[in-house]
């Protein structure tokens, strides 16, 4: 469910016309619904209104300061993997009490930052870093809560770049000497507190089955751990809830609600989850103009003024994003009142099957291939849809090309919330030698 709909002819980002915010912002810009937002975290959190709980926010996905915000006012918490994103959270107004830490390769600094703010806990992934949270917790004369992201070696039957559980990915600690370190820890690393245990399969999962597969494991450790006189007090389960680029169907929040509830029943703990995608991914889309057409002999092109490093998901995983006219050629394409849907053919509509590029110098620049898409003519805006996680925030400035603006669209005001970046900022801090 999202805001982005068509009214008389025109795609519109709740009440206000997509054309207008291009013409006065500029383009590519990204635009996201504040409504899209706000309901998205209502509907996951309501999903768990019944059981102790406590959603944290994966700032990585869509780290737009406005964004964060509504959020954490809506009374999420956050869940960060650097220093920046702790920074970020606590900009937007994130409540320390309310942050788990998630990566690989946290630095001495980012630990020490984490632990001078009091974040709730650690999800930490591996021995060494367990080790390196406790010496630096010494030092500072405080104790860190920590959790310790089991990799449960399931299978989240996803794109094996956004695949994070299985035993050959980077991830977590497997299982058994998971339980070894908690012990470990309980004995030997005395600034640390063992809170929960944590698990994160990965991401764009669109069935329950391998929640429910890694949540019976991390019940298994949990039981082992209580047997040795750990207690604990949280289980996150990460993130990774699936949504609809294309015609997949992910589970509604509220049956994946209800199918971990069922399955962590009686078993004592707060429930923490890591969503990311579900929150943001169809609350945004980014808008590029169309530069120009051009007919190959194999191929048709559009040329647009986005490009990968603006959204780089289609170059990273094959990703699929609808495509849409911002304003749809004559003769009027809504029919009989429905959202006209540029993905089909209609009869009259002028198509033709492209490709859509972007101007870097790389054949892995573009959005979508061999699609069917109305005839887009050069000065034509387009809407990239579905762009609202993972887009502005793997963005780049590959090519020397100034970050694309983003903006919040509030019922039928909208606001810059982040300036389209300018020359000068390309070179900031950079300097010719002597
Ligand atoms: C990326 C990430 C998330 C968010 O994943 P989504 O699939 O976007 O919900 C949550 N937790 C961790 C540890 C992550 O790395």
């Amino acid at each position: 469910m999202h805001f982005f709909t068509y009214k008389k002819n025109k795609l519109y980002a709740e009440a206000v016309a997509v054309e207008r915010i291009a013409k006065e912002v500029g383009t590519p810009c990204y635009i996201y619904s504040h409504k899209t937002l706000a309901r998205h975290y209502a509907a996951f959190d309501e999903a768990f209104e019944s059981v102790p709980h406590l959603v944290c926010y994966s700032v990585k996905v869509n780290s737009n300061i406005a964004a964060l915000n509504i959020f954490i006012k809506a009374g999420s918490g956050v869940d960060i993997v650097s220093g920046g994103e702790l920074f970020r959270a606590l900009k937007a107004g994130a409540n320390p009490k309310k942050i788990v830490y998630s990566g690989v390769g946290k630095r001495e600094d980012e630990i020490e930052y984490a632990l001078k703010t009091g974040i709730l806990m650690f999800n930490v992934e591996s021995p060494e870093e367990l080790r390196a949270i406790n010496r630096i917790a010494g030092r500072l004369k405080r104790k860190a809560g920590f959790a310790i992201r089991v990799n449960p070696d399931v299978d989240a039957k996803t794109h094996p770049y956004i695949s994070t559980g299985l035993k050959e990915n980077k991830f977590g600690i497997e299982t058994n000497q998971a339980i070894k370190e908690y012990v470990y820890a309980k004995n030997k690393l005395k600034n640390l507190i063992p809170l929960g245990v944590d698990c994160h399969i990965g991401s764009q999962i669109t069935e329950l089955s391998p929640f429910i597969d890694a949540l019976k494991k991390t019940k298994n450790i949990i039981a082992s751990l209580r047997s040795k006189g750990i207690e604990i007090k949280y289980l996150d389960i990460g993130g990774g809830l699936g949504i609809t680029y294309k015609d997949e169907v992910a589970p509604h929040p509220s049956k994946y609600g209800k199918a971990v509830i069922d399955e962590t029943k009686g078993l004592g703990v707060t429930l923490i989850f890591e969503p990311g995608r579900v929150m943001a991914g169809n609350a945004g889309i980014l808008v590029a103009k169309v530069l120009y057409t051009k007919q190959g002999t194999e191929k048709n092109f559009i040329i647009v003024d986005a490009a990968m490093n603006d959204l780089a998901r289609p170059s990273l995983y094959g990703s699929y994003h609808a495509i849409k006219a911002v304003t749809p050629p004559a003769p009027p394409l809504i029919k009989g009142g429905r959202e006209w849907d540029f993905n089909k053919r209609v009869a009259g509509g002028g198509e033709i099957v492209a490709d859509v590029v972007g101007p870097i110098c790389e054949s892995g620049d573009f959005f979508a291939k061999d699609r069917e898409l109305p005839e887009f003519k050069s000065g034509d805006l387009m809407a990239i849809m579905s762009a609202g996680a993972y887009g502005f925030s793997m963005s780049s400035n590959y090519n020397s090309r100034p970050r694309a603006a983003e903006v919040m669209v509030k019922g039928n005001k909208f606001s810059v919330i982040r300036q389209r970046e300018t020359y000068n900022d390309l070179i900031k801090g950079e300097k010719i030698l002597k």
